[in-house]
C-alpha cells in the first residue's frame, strides 16, 4: 500500500546528548577525539581586558567554529553561521545546545583582528607537535612544494601603477618596471595590494595571487610547515628557511627533502649541503644560450680553476655579487679556432661569472644522473604527498581562493586549513590504532570505542604539545 507521511508541525522533545544524533564516522566526531583546546584560554587572555567589559566569545568556541568550517569546506563566516544554525554536528562540536543562540559572524572577524596571524600559527604548530609526539609524523623525510592561491579580487580591480602610467604618458626614459617577458607594465590589485601578479607552469595567465609554501612529512602526510607569501616570491628564496623552521619545531634532523625542478637552484643545493640534507630535486641541465655553452667548461674545485673546451685555464678574479669572474689569457685565445664562437664581440679573452654555489649545482647535476630506484620512488611520493596536500586543501577545504584580503588574513586561512588537515591525519591514525586495540580486547560488555570521548586523554591531545 502506498504510504503517506503526515507533515504536522512536530514538537521537539529530546533526552540524551546531541552526540547521539551525530554519526560516529562524522569528521567532527573523529577530530573531537584528538582535539583539546583547553590551553587556548590562557594563551589569548592577555589580549582581553581583565575584569570589565562585555564578555567576548569563548576562544575555544571560536576556534572550533573556524575548524569546523575548514573541515566541512564552509569557509565564509556568514555561510558557516547559517549552517551552524541548523547543523547538529557543528552545534555539538562547539558545545552549543539546540536552543542556544550562536555568536554573530562578525565576532569571528574581530577575533582574527585581535589575535593576529601568530596565534593561529601557534594552533597549527601545536597540531604538528602532537603528530610528532604521537609518531604520526617523523620529520626526517619531507616534501616541499608551493602553490598559488587566487586572491579575492576581481579583474576590474587590477591597474597599472600610477607612477608607471605617468612615466609612460610623459614619454620619459623607458621604465624598468616593464616585465622582461611580456614587455608590459606589471599590474597591481587596487583592492588587495598584498597580492601580486603571478603565473604557474600550467596556467600561463598572470593572475593576482598569493603563494603557499608547504612542507609535508613523508610518513602519513602531516603538514609540518606552511607559510604564505605574495605570488611573485620565488620558491627557491623560501625553501631553506622553511626547512630550518621544520627542524626547529620538530626537534628532528631532516635527512632528505624532495622538491620539484622549480627549486633546482645552486643556492638551494648549497644550502642543503650545508645542512647535511640529501636533496632529491631534479637538477636542470645547463641551458644552451651560446654556441660554446658553459657545460663545455670544466670547473676544478680543488684548484679553483676553470678549463675551457680547448684546455686553457681561466683564473678566478674580481668578485661580483654572489660570484666571481673567471678570465682566460688573451694570448691563449688569440689563435684559438673557437674564438669566433666563444668570445663576445670586441673581446680578446673569455670572461665568465661563476656563482659561489656553482660547485654544489654541478654535484647535484651529477647526482641526478645517478638517481637510484629509491630516489625515483621517493620523488614519485613527492607528487602525491606534497601536491596531493595542495589539491586536498583546495578541493575540500576552500583554499583554491583567498576568503579575505590581505596577507595576514591569507596566512590565517592557510594555518587553519593546515591545522584541520593535520587533525584529520591524527584522528584517522588514532582510529586505526583504536580499532586494532578494540579488535584485540573486545568483549560483549565493552563499550563501543566510537562512543568514548577523548579516548586518548590529554597525554596525546593538542594540549600536550
Ligand atoms: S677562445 Fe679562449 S676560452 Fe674560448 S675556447 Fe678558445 S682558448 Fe678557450
Amino acid at each position: 500500500m502506498l504510504g503517506r507521511k503526515e507533515r504536522d508541525q512536530l514538537e521537539l522533545y529530546m533526552c540524551g546528548s546531541l552526540r547521539d544524533l551525530v554519526p560516529d564516522d562524522h569528521v567532527l566526531v573523529k577530530v573531537d577525539r584528538v582535539l583539546d583546546l583547553s590551553w587556548l584560554h590562557e594563551e589569548v587572555a592577555e589580549l582581553y581586558a581583565a575584569g570589565f567589559g562585555r564578555p567576548g566569545i569563548d576562544p575555544e568556541v571560536a576556534v572550533r567554529l573556524m575548524l569546523a568550517g575548514f573541515l566541512l569546506g564552509i569557509v565564509h563566516d556568514r555561510r558557516l553561521m547559517r549552517e551552524a544554525q541548523v547543523n547538529i554536528a557543528i552545534r555539538w562540536f562547539i558545545g552549543f545546545g539546540l536552543h542556544e543562540a550562536l555568536p554573530d559572524h562578525s565576532s569571528l572577524t574581530r577575533i582574527r583582528q585581535r589575535w593576529g596571524a601568530e596565534r593561529f600559527r601557534t594552533i597549527f604548530e601545536r597540531t604538528v607537535k602532537v603528530c610528532v609526539a604521537a609518531k604520526v609524523a617523523k620529520g626526517e623525510v619531507v616534501h616541499v612544494d608551493a602553490s598559488l592561491i587566487r586572491a579575492d579580487v576581481s579583474w576590474e580591480s587590477l591597474a597599472v601603477r600610477h607612477i608607471d602610467a605617468v612615466t609612460d604618458a610623459n614619454e620619459a626614459a623607458e621604465s624598468e618596471r616593464k616585465s622582461r617577458k611580456t614587455g608590459k607594465y606589471k599590474k597591481v590589485c587596487v583592492t588587495d595590494p598584498d597580492a601580486s601578479m603571478a603565473t604557474n607552469g600550467r596556467n600561463r595567465r598572470l593572475e593576482p595571487a598569493y603563494k603557499q609554501h608547504a612542507v609535508v612529512d613523508d610518513a602519513c602526510g602531516v603538514i609540518l610547515d606552511v607559510e604564505v607569501t605574495t605570488g611573485e616570491i620565488n620558491e627557491g628564496q623560501v625553501i631553506l628557511s622553511r626547512l630550518d623552521a621544520v627542524a626547529a619545531m620538530t626537534g628532528t634532523i631532516i635527512k632528505t627533502a624532495t622538491a620539484d625542478a622549480g627549486y633546482a637552484y645552486a643556492k638551494v643545493f648549497a644550502g642543503m649541503e650545508q645542512r647535511a640534507i640529501e636533496a632529491v630535486i631534479p637538477a636542470k641541465a645547463e641551458p644552451i644560450r651560446s654556441p660554446v655553452p658553459m657545460r663545455r667548461f670544466r670547473y676544478d674545485a680543488k684548484h679553483d680553476t676553470l678549463k675551457c673546451p680547448r684546455g686553457k685555464m681561466l683564473k678566478a678574479g674580481r668578485a661580483v655579487k654572489h660570484g666571481r669572474f673567471f678570465t682566460s689569457r688573451a694570448a691563449d685565445c688569440r689563435h684559438c679556432d673557437l674564438a669566433r664562437l666563444c668570445l663576445s664581440n670586441g673581446r680578446v679573452n673569455k670572461a665568465v661569472v661563476l656563482g659561489d654555489d656553482y660547485p654544489a649545482l654541478l654535484r647535484a647535476r651529477r647526482r641526478r644522473e645517478r638517481w637510484s630506484d629509491e630516489d625515483r620512488a621517493l620523488y614519485q611520493r613527492h607528487r602525491w604527498r606534497s601536491e596531493g596536500y595542495h589539491g586536498e586543501a583546495k578541493t575540500w577545504h576552500g583554499l583554491s581562493r583567498a576568503i579575505r584580503r590581505g596577507l595576514i588574513n591569507m596566512k590565517i586561512q592557510a594555518y587553519l586549513t593546515a591545522a584541520a588537515v593535520n587533525l584529520k591525519r591524527l584522528a584517522s591514525a588514532f582510529l586505526s590504532i583504536l580499532l586494532f586495540v578494540y579488535s584485540q580486547e573486545a568483549t560483549s560488555s565493552a563499550r563501543h570505542p566510537f562512543r568514548q570521548r577523548k579516548v586518548f586523554g590529554i597525554g596525546l591531545s593538542v594540549a600536550s604539545a
